[in-house]
């Protein structure tokens, strides 16, 4: 995540926010460049996305009584009556709409459902309370069960799979990489072989490695070649995982360079004096390989779980990458890029 400042004041301003705690100006999220804009009309009513108060969204819209790019995508929604439903769906929003601003600085093409109603995306934000739900995705759709808004459902779940991290966020970063894994690896392409080299083949019966799963739980060495004990149930959730822990790896490393933390051991120190311009963000990742990146997060990772303990905390980090994996998100990264450029192999 970027940082922002007030166009009023210059105080350090935040992505969620709709007013600057400082001076008061009023802001609003702008999704066509992904700025944070300070209002600085007082006279003028913002126009606000239509979600304003039911999805605390605080984007900005073009024509009064619309919503906003990321709210749009949200195809259902508890019903208005629902008011648990809607606190819950409040709460995912904001986590849906990180997802959102982080596929926009990949620069990944996301294919809109109203314009593409076979291969957009869409929302399916949905309370269990009322009707079953099971959060996952089909077909461009990503249902998400709201539950998982709920911090002592999801530890129940996490602590009974056995899970090392669970998070709104995570659910929709996975979620998503099912939905761009046919984008990004294309039926017939060098693209889909060399993924299937690496992650398996995807055409293997989903329905019986899900019973295996669940019989047998993961294999014993699992630590050694995938990056969560989920990701060894059938190769499509491999790249789903692998896709989410990308996504993880990509927007810390951003925040904490836009906060300019940088950790500089275990590893021998670098002479930082060489090093591009801390605050542009995006050519610095561009310029940079994938291995040069993780050269910034390993050691990063150490210090945020060494932080975290400090505080009595779990790690925030609980994983580990082995070569394997590393060798996974790499492949990704090169997708991604090539995706971003417009660049990926046609259909052969
Ligand atoms: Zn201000
Ligand atoms: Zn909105
Ligand atoms: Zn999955």
């Amino acid at each position: 995540m970027r940082t922002f400042a007030c166009a009023r004041c210059d105080h350090l301003v935040f992505f969620e926010n709709t007013a600057c705690l400082s001076c008061g100006a009023s802001l609003g999220f702008r999704w066509a460049d992904r700025e944070l804009v300070t209002l600085t009309d007082d006279l003028e009513e913002p126009r606000r996305c239509r979600n304003a108060k039911i999805g605390r969204c605080n984007a900005l819209v073009e024509e009064r009584d619309t919503l906003c790019f990321s709210c749009a995508l949200t195809r259902t929604r508890p019903h208005d009556e629902d008011a648990e439903g809607l606190r819950l769906f409040a709460i995912s929003e904001g986590a849906k709409r990180r997802l959102l601003f982080e596929l926009g600085e990949l620069e990944l093409p996301i294919p809109d459902r109203t314009a593409d109603p076979d291969g957009g995306l869409c929302f399916d934000l949905l309370a269990s309370t009322v009707e079953p739900v099971m959060t996952g995705h089909a077909d461009g759709v990503i249902t998400l069960d709201l539950a998982e808004a709920v911090p002592t459902h999801r530890e129940d779940v996490k602590a009974q799979m056995g899970e090392s991290y669970r998070t709104l966020l995570g659910h929709f970063r996975h979620e998503v990489g099912h939905f761009f894994f046919p984008l990004l690896a294309q039926e017939g392409s060098e693209e889909l072989d060399r993924s299937r080299a690496l992650f398996g083949d995807d055409r293997l019966d989903y329905g019986d490695a899900l019973d295996r799963h669940y019989e047998q739980g993961p294999p014993e060495d699992w630590p050694d070649r995938f990056v969560s004990a989920y990701a060894t149930m059938h190769p499509y959730e491999d790249w789903a995982e692998s896709f989410a822990h990308y996504l993880h790896i990509v927007d810390t490393v951003q925040t904490a360079t836009v906060y300019g933390v940088r950790v500089a051991g275990p590893s021998p120190p670098r002479d930082v004096s060489a090093e591009p311009e801390l605050l542009d963000f995006r050519p610095r990742i561009y310029r940079v390989s994938f291995r040069e990146l993780l050269d910034d997060w390993i050691p990063l990772t150490y210090a945020l779980n060494a932080l975290n303990r400090s505080l009595g905390k779990d790690d925030l980090y609980p994983f580990v990458l082995t070569d394997p994996v590393i060798e996974k998100l790499e492949f990704i990264d090169e997708l991604v890029h090539l995706a971003s450029r417009g660049a990926l192999a046609a259909e052969t």
